[in-house]
C-alpha cells in the first residue's frame, strides 16, 4: 500500500510540475501574441498622422525618408522583444545622440564639471535657438538637449583630435545600444556640416563666452557626426533599455552610476521633446528624447525601453505619428511614470 501511496504520490508531483511548466510557457506565447497584435493595431490606428507633418528638408537627404513610415520596438528588461511596422527602416538619430554624448561627456568629466558648462533648464525655446545664449544672465546654454548645449557637451569628449573623439563616441554607442553595426551615414554628415549654419554660429559664440574651451571645429566635427549615427528603431529600444535598466547592460555590467542614469532620464522628461517637453510629459508620461530624423527613444523605468521612428514631425521638430503612438501605447500598459 505503501509503495502505490508512494508512486501516486510521485506522479502527482510531476503531472502538477509539468502543468506548471506548460501553462507558464503558454502565457508567456499568449502574452507576446497580444502584445505584437496591440503594436501592429497601435501603428496601423496612428499612421494617418503622417500625413500631418513633414519630414526635415533643412539637412540634405533627410528628406528622401518615406513620409508615411512609421515603426515601433519594445526591449523588455527581461529580454523579450516585439515589434511592428517600419522597425527595421534605417535612420539617422540625430538629437538622439544627445543622451549619448552626455553620458559620455560626463563619464569623461565628472557632472560638476559638464554642469558648470551647461545648465539642466527647460529653455522654451526651439532646439536650434540662438537668443537666449546672449540674452539671459546665465552664461551657458540652458540644457544638453538643444543644440547649443549638445556642441558644448561634444567639445568635452576626450580624445587627441576630432577623429579620435568621434571614434570613441561611436564606440560608447555600439556598447549602450549593444549594436556592433552601428556606423555613421557620411552624406548626411556632409549635409550637415555643410549647412549646419546656426550650429556653427552658436558654437564660434559659445567659444567666445568661454563655454567652449577647445577647438570649436573638432567640437562641431564631432557634433555633426553624432548626429548622423545611423541606425533602426531597434537600436534606440536598446538605448532605452539600458537607462531602464538604470545604465546596465543585459550582461550584468554597470557602465553608469545609478546617479547618472537618473540624471539623463530626468532632463529626457524636462528637456527631450525641446519646446513640446511640458506636454509630451502629460501626455505620455514617459521620459523620452527625440530627433529630426524622425526617432524617438523612450525610457520605462524598470521595465523597457521603446524605439519609436516615424519621420513626419511636427512643428517642433519631434515624429508627429510617433507621439501619438507613444501616447496610445501608455495608456494601454498604464506605463506613465506619474
Ligand atoms: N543635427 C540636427 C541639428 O543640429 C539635430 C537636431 C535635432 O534632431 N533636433 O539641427
Amino acid at each position: 500500500i505503501r509503495d502505490r501511496f508512494c508512486i501516486i504520490n510521485i506522479i502527482s508531483v510531476y503531472y502538477l510540475k509539468y502543468m506548471f511548466i506548460y501553462r507558464f510557457i503558454l502565457e508567456q506565447i499568449k502574452r507576446g501574441y497580444l502584445m505584437e497584435e496591440l503594436l501592429k493595431e497601435l501603428v496601423e490606428k496612428n499612421r494617418k498622422f503622417t500625413a500631418d507633418g513633414n519630414v526635415a528638408n533643412y539637412i540634405p537627404e533627410l528628406d528622401k525618408a518615406d513620409k508615411n513610415a512609421l515603426g515601433i520596438y519594445v526591449t523588455t528588461l527581461d529580454g523579450q522583444e516585439f515589434f511592428a511596422g517600419d522597425y527595421n527602416t534605417k535612420f539617422t538619430i540625430q538629437s538622439i545622440s544627445k543622451i549619448i554624448s552626455l553620458m559620455l561627456a560626463i563619464l569623461d568629466n565628472g557632472e560638476e564639471y559638464v554642469f558648470s558648462k551647461v545648465g539642466m533648464e527647460p529653455s522654451g525655446d526651439p532646439f536650434n535657438s540662438i537668443r537666449k545664449l546672449e540674452t539671459s544672465s546665465r552664461k551657458k546654454p540652458y540644457n544638453p538637449m538643444i543644440n547649443a548645449g549638445a556642441i558644448a557637451v561634444a567639445s568635452m569628449i576626450k580624445g587627441k583630435d576630432d577623429r579620435e573623439k568621434f571614434l570613441r563616441l561611436l564606440d560608447f554607442a555600439k556598447l549602450i545600444t549593444e549594436d556592433d553595426t552601428l556606423d555613421l551615414n557620411y552624406k548626411i554628415y556632409i549635409g550637415e556640416s555643410d549647412t549646419g549654419f546656426r550650429n556653427y554660429s552658436m558654437a564660434y559664440f559659445l567659444k567666445g563666452e568661454g563655454i567652449i574651451e577647445g577647438n570649436v571645429n573638432e567640437a562641431l566635427t564631432v557634433y555633426f557626426k553624432q548626429c548622423s549615427i545611423e541606425g533602426t528603431a531597434k537600436t534606440i529600444s536598446t538605448l532605452g533599455k539600458f537607462l531602464a535598466n538604470d545604465g546596465v547592460l543585459s550582461n550584468g555590467e554597470r557602465i553608469l552610476t545609478t546617479r547618472m542614469a537618473k540624471i539623463i532620464k530626468t532632463l529626457m522628461v524636462t528637456c527631450g521633446m525641446y519646446d513640446s517637453s511640458g506636454e509630451f510629459a502629460v501626455r505620455v508620461g514617459i521620459p523620452s528624447k527625440s530627433g529630426v530624423g524622425g526617432g524617438i527613444c523612450s525610457v520605462v523605468p524598470g521595465k523597457m525601453g521603446i524605439g519609436v521612428y516615424g519621420p513626419s514631425l511636427d512643428k517642433k521638430g519631434n515624429s508627429l505619428a510617433g507621439g501619438h503612438l507613444l501616447a496610445d501605447l501608455s495608456e494601454e500598459l498604464s506605463l506613465n511614470i506619474f
